[in-house]
């Protein structure tokens, strides 16, 4: 096998990742593309983002996880939709958050799991449906509730995710059985983690903690987020940028677009002058650098994204 960074190493002897520079030639991203490719279904993103609850304080720091449609268990069990590892007082099913389809409401239902949320250090026993900043306890850590679908509304009124699946619904679904079959035959991308942390003595906290996040609202990708963080941000196809995108083939390999994210005046900026390829940022062409506020799309490829700022308006790192 050879790394991206030019190390050859045997793949029998160490896998996929690198013994040199620790790189993992399966990148969450080519993982599940791959995967949904092998069971012939779409690559649209199989849990479309409807929020995201950001760990703030506790092990996984930084961390986002994604809420989509439906159940969303949370807990250390690997078949929860937000699987968190490292927190000694997480339970396997500590609370679920169910995400309304029709009411775009998520709601809190401590009924259905074993672990008690607090909020304000108040015990939820209730129902609650969850507004956008409102601050959970769960175990030994703080997470933040960030509304994507109503937010997202205030710039774009109409936005829905597209739900056409024109195939037989009995086929689809013998496909999505062995998709669920096979997904859970891999280490989830939380146990990487865990396990490339403790392999290096490291706490659980994220490398990368979240700033920004780009969610893919048109295109191949779509429902998709992806992790903005502090620095340059590399956009393109190939496994070395720190924002892979793929399934559409007009995103270039390397650097098609960069986007910095200044952590002192936490403001994220499109780099045209560093951008490879073809930008339009709120539908004009863009050469140069501007500035990103919440609400801008950026049309890259085939592709359209959808910028939301999380470190300027919700929490500070
Ligand atoms: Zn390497």
């Amino acid at each position: 096998m050879d790394c991206p960074y030019g190390h050859r190493f045997s793949k029998t002897r160490y896998g996929t990742i690198c013994p040199h520079c620790g790189f993992d030639l399966d990148t969450p991203e080519k993982v599940y593309v791959n995967l949904r490719k092998e069971c012939g279904l779409s690559l649209r993103e199989e849990r479309p983002v409807c929020a995201w609850l950001v760990c703030i304080e506790g092990a996984r720091k930084g961390k986002s996880y994604v809420i989509s449609f439906g159940e969303n268990f949370i807990g250390t069990d690997r078949d929860n939709e937000i699987q968190v590892l490292g927190d000694e007082k997480m339970l396997g099913k500590f609370t679920l958050i169910f995400f309304d389809k029709e009411t775009k409401e998520a709601n809190l239902i401590p009924a259905r799991a074993d672990g008690i949320v607090y909020m304000d250090n108040k015990p939820v026993y209730n129902k609650y449906v969850l507004k956008n900043k409102d601050i959970l306890e769960i175990g030994d850590s703080k997470f933040i509730y960030v509304d994507f679908l109503t937010e997202c509304k205030k710039y774009l009124n109409d936005f829905e995710y597209e739900d056409t699946d024109n195939e037989d619904k009995e086929r689809l679904t013998q496909k999505e059985k062995r998709y669920r079959k096979l997904k859970k035959e891999k280490l989830t991308e939380e146990e990487k983690y865990r396990d490339k942390r403790l392999g290096k003595n490291l706490s659980m906290d994220e490398e990368k903690p979240i700033y920004a996040w780009l969610v893919c609202i048109e295109g191949k990708r779509q429902g998709r987020s992806y992790n903005i963080t502090e620095g340059k941000n590399y956009i393109g196809s190939h496994d070395t940028m720190s924002i892979q995108v793929l399934g559409d083939e007009e995103i270039r390999d390397k650097k098609h677009a960069v986007i910095a994210y200044d952590e002192r005046n936490l403001r994220g900026t499109l780099l045209g002058e560093e951008s490879m390829g073809f930008v339009r940022l709120n539908e004009a062409a863009t050469y140069t650098s501007k500035d990103l506020k919440e609400g801008d799309i950026l049309e890259i490829g085939k592709s359209k994204f959808f910028y939301f700022d999380f470190a300027k308006e919700y929490h500070q790192w």
